[in-house]
């Protein structure tokens, strides 16, 4: 039978790439629950959307339609914003500014957790957020926290970023990680947060082979538990 998987974690811990090859292993589908919070907060920064009122957020909000879409090309799944393709321009560090604050709306949480849980309903999903085993999915088979090392965290975004932001700082992306995590872990609504039940993944001195393997055996697990 299958199953739902849950990687929540700190920002830039990885868990975006643990889940894509995850899903891939499994034959599962792969959400980066994290591209919707950024859609919408695109198509606010866009619109100017005055997110502290709340009457605004509402109309936004229904004006937003969200779906993934997989490329062969890329070979992952890919979000669109109102039929736009806006994969690449949701990593902009315009929108990483903002995120986090957009994702503290009550509103965005009830819009973007429905749909998530929606994409649920058949299993066979590997999510990854920062609530996925929390709130969207808690009775899920398997719940991963992904932590990592901050400075080693600040790298990996770095070197994610620096090629299509050449101007980028190694200052900015750490400033921009340690605000994220904060407002994240101190927000009213479904803060970022282990669940109980989820198994910590340190992957400070992991490769991705090494991290992905121990993942895997631990799916495994479970699959064989309900079957
Ligand atoms: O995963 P990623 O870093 O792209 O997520 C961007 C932001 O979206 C996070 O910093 C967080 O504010 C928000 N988010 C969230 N809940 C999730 C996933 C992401 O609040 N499940």
């Amino acid at each position: 039978m299958a199953i739902i998987i849950t990687i929540d974690g700190f920002s830039s811990c990885g868990k975006s790439t643990l889940a894509r090859q995850l899903a891939q292993e499994l034959n599962y589908v792969f959400i980066d629950s994290g591209a919707m919070y950024r859609a919408i907060t695109l198509y606010f920064l866009r619109n100017h959307v005055d997110w502290n009122q709340t009457p605004k957020v509402n109309k936004a909000l229904a004006e937003i339609n969200l779906h993934f879409e997989y490329n062969s090309a890329s070979a992952q799944s890919e979000i669109y914003l109102n039929d736009e393709n806006v994969e690449a321009l949701i990593r902009d560090m315009l929108v990483s500014e903002h995120v986090s604050e957009v994702a503290a709306i009550k509103e965005v949480r009830e819009f973007a957790v429905h749909q998530q849980q929606k994409m649920g309903e058949k299993k066979g999903m590997v999510m990854d957020g920062r609530d996925i085993g929390t709130t969207v999915f808690p009775t899920a088979e398997l719940k991963i926290f992904v932590t990592a090392d901050p400075s080693v965290r600040v790298e990996r975004r770095f070197k994610e970023l620096i090629g299509r932001n050449p101007n980028l700082t190694i200052e900015e992306v750490k400033t921009n990680l340690e605000m994220r995590d904060y407002i994240d872990s101190n927000r009213e609504f479904s803060p970022l947060r282990k669940a109980a039940d989820a198994i910590e993944l340190d992957n400070s001195n992991l490769t991705r082979e090494e991290q992905l393997q121990i993942a895997i055996s631990w799916a495994k697990e479970r699959l064989s538990i309900s079957e």
